[in-house]
């Protein structure tokens, strides 16, 4: 019986922390402040100063950070925006939920990211802004990205639920865009106990305007300046996310490790195509992809042997019913986005993860 490999696991991360996120707890338990207390407050200053930006405003999950982002611009009905054809669903909804109009742009195949050249043909004069992903915590190539957007006068949110910490040209993903996503869903790079997101932006005004607007419009108590929201960062969450925020450079390092054995151990095996990383990109390894012809059937040999994979994503939100044509309309055609979901396979990745296990898992793929 070979050894059970999850995709992935908080235990060794939590076991070490076990400790001091009790502690965060008993500290919210008992200080009894538990919406926008001082955890919030802490949370969002030391988030700033990791992630190199002026400001940081808390809220509900990631989902609704990039819905506040948008909002916050401006953006609504009439409106177009840019988005990747093979993202997550939840930067299409976001788009939807303002009122506007997703409008999918395919990736670069060999990186999965946006391709900075197919931005133009998408353009149109309803364009208003783009929401580059940095998928699997590959940072897209923002300098060319936000070079696009100042010549067509658009808007950049990154979305980079998936990649706190990564830099692009020695600068951090989620400090290039006006106002930039990010989810601290439980097993994103810094994850909470629970759900939870953030905005960060270097627009003192744009930072004024998310606060109302994430806490029913108001500046303060019983004066309501816009329709505003319910979507604010909890105070237990702040607290737990204080604590794994101190240990994320550590996690990044490891999962880095754990990339650099992958490629080691998989390297040259035919039909098999790895990750690559663009020239300037300093990637965070959320997840681990590789893309292959025959993926169900690795997937399931995999599987046989105890070792758990997963698809980010198998059906890509133009094939969602979600987004399906209305009646009699002509669908997307986006060859490059159905591809990498048909042949796209996540490997295991966590912190506390070991070469050894890595090494197991290569050899099964070589193997089969
Ligand atoms: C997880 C994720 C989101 C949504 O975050 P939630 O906190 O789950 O709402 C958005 N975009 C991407 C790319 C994600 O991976």
């Amino acid at each position: 019986m070979s050894e059970v490999i999850p995709f992935y696991s908080l235990q060794h991360l939590h076991a070490a922390l076990r400790d001091d996120m009790l502690a965060a707890m008993t500290r919210v338990y008992d200080a009894g402040s538990y919406v926008l207390g001082p955890e919030v407050a802490c949370f969002e200053q030391e988030y700033s100063a990791f992630n190199q930006t002026a400001h940081t405003i808390g809220v509900g999950n990631g989902l609704e950070a990039l819905t506040l982002a948008l909002r916050a611009l401006g953006i609504g009905p009439g409106d177009e925006v840019l988005v990747p054809s093979n993202t997550y669903i939840a930067t299409w909804l976001a788009v939807s939920h303002v009122g506007a109009t997703p409008i999918p742009v395919e990736p670069d195949i060999t990186t999965s990211n946006l391709d900075p050249q197919r931005l133009l043909a998408a353009l149109t004069p309803r364009t208003r802004a783009i929401v580059p992903v940095h998928l699997y915590g590959q940072p897209c190539q923002m300098p060319e990205i936000m070079a696009f957007a100042q010549q067509h006068q658009l808007w950049v949110v990154e979305d980079n639920a998936q990649a706190q910490g990564a830099s692009f040209a020695g600068q951090l993903t989620g400090s290039f865009g006006h106002a930039n996503a990010t989810s601290f869903y439980p097993t994103k790079n810094l994850g909470a106990l629970g759900d939870a997101g953030a905005i960060t932006t270097n627009d003192k005004a744009l930072a004024q305007r998310l606060l109302r607007l994430r806490n029913y419009g108001s500046p303060y108590k019983n004066y309501h300046e816009l329709p505003g929201y319910n979507s604010r960062l909890d105070e237990l969450q702040a607290a737990l996310l204080r604590v794994k925020l101190r240990q994320l450079a550590t996690v990044t390092q490891q999962r880095r490790q754990l990339a650099a054995w992958y490629h080691t151990y998989l390297g040259g095996v035919a039909g098999l195509r790895l990750p690559a990383v663009a020239a300037g990109a300093m990637p965070v390894w959320h997840l681990y992809v590789v893309h292959l012809a025959q993926r169900d059937a690795l997937q399931q040999y995999l599987a046989n042997l105890s070792i758990a994979t997963l698809v980010h994503y198998p059906v890509a939100p133009h094939r969602q019913p979600a987004y399906s044509p209305p009646a009699g309309r002509a669908g997307y055609h986006l060859p490059i986005a159905d591809q990498l979901a048909a042949t796209c396979l996540s490997l295991p990745l966590w912190p506390g993860m070991t070469e050894k296990q890595v090494a197991a898992v290569a050899a099964a793929i070589r193997h089969f």
